[in-house]
């Protein structure tokens, strides 16, 4: 098996596992989605009661949203994590009571009239676990409304909830080869300026195959071709995978660790069956 990357930024990975199968494919696909853990808001307290401003202006401690949709929308925040630092909590040495190693703690305090962003949340301690993207809209807070929050951030994985879904859009599919009969190709070019992607191109007074990992299979280039001399077949033994993150994890990080889980998991497997009795 080869992989071949295409692109891997912090947020995105694209890549081309060669030599491979689709169940292998989906195995990490539904690895990275369900298993990853990451860090997410899990517990919002909200204050009761007036706030105060510094000059002694009470605020009614309202928004426009009822309390479970602002929790809500600071639950699915992308939250910095450290697979390295942080455990579960129900695994952590502080009996799930809640600590450094396992919880991160925001603070949020606004006053309208104004828009609250994901960016008002502050953690409470290290600078380092600020949230990922500042401008996430939560709540627009009208005149003499106010927020006082303070949220508490968990590790969890995408089986319990989509908020602790490392890995986003995460698909594949098979890689496409496309074959031209250059003998009997007229030139016409009909297929280059029908195909969607760019994957063809005039070249040298030849169709060539520039971009075939563009390809998506939509047989548009067969479908234009009088002459016919274009077939596109998919290869499932070369598989074409993508998914992104939002940013509580960086995309390689969350591959290594779908492939550490899924190896974990087969060596289990074989210790087990290798313990059996003959
Ligand atoms: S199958 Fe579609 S995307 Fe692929 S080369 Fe042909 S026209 Fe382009
Ligand atoms: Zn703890």
């Amino acid at each position: 098996m080869k992989i071949d990357i295409i692109e891997m930024t912090p947020t995105k990975a694209e890549f081309v596992i060669n030599d491979t199968n689709p169940a292998f494919a989906n195995a990490l696909r539904r690895t990275i989605v369900a298993d990853v853990p990451k860090m997410a808001i899990d517990n919002v307290e909200f204050h009761l009661g007036p706030i105060m401003d510094e000059k002694g202006t009470a605020f009614e401690s309202v928004s426009p949203m009822f309390d479970e949709i602002v929790a809500h929308r600071l639950s699915m925040v992308p939250v910095p994590t450290d697979l390295e630092l942080f455990k579960f909590r129900s695994q952590c040495s502080c009996n799930g009571e809640g600590c450094p190693s396992c919880t991160i703690m925001y603070s949020l305090n606004k006053k309208g009239p104004c828009t609250v962003y994901s960016g008002d949340l502050e953690p409470v301690g290290d600078s380092k676990l600020r949230v990922k993207d500042d401008l996430i809209p939560i709540v627009k807070l009208a005149d003499d409304q106010a927020l006082l929050v303070y949220a508490t951030a968990e590790l969890g994985t995408g089986k319990q909830h989509a908020k602790w879904q490392a890995a986003m859009g995460a698909g594949y599919r098979y890689f496409g080869r496309i074959e031209i009969n250059h003998a009997k190709c007229d030139l016409g070019g009909s297929c280059v300026k029908v195909c969607p992607k760019g994957v063809l191109a005039k070249e040298d007074r030849k169709i060539v195959v520039k971009h075939p990992e563009k390809c998506n299979l939509c047989n548009s280039c067969v479908d234009v071709c009088d002459a016919g001399v274009i077939k596109v077949l998919s290869d499932p033994s070369k598989i074409l995978f993508r998914f992104e993150t939002d940013g509580s994890l960086q995309a390689k990080e969350v591959l290594l660790r779908g492939l550490r889980t899924l190896e974990e998991r087969f060596e289990n497997l074989r210790e087990q069956v290798s313990s059996l009795e003959e």
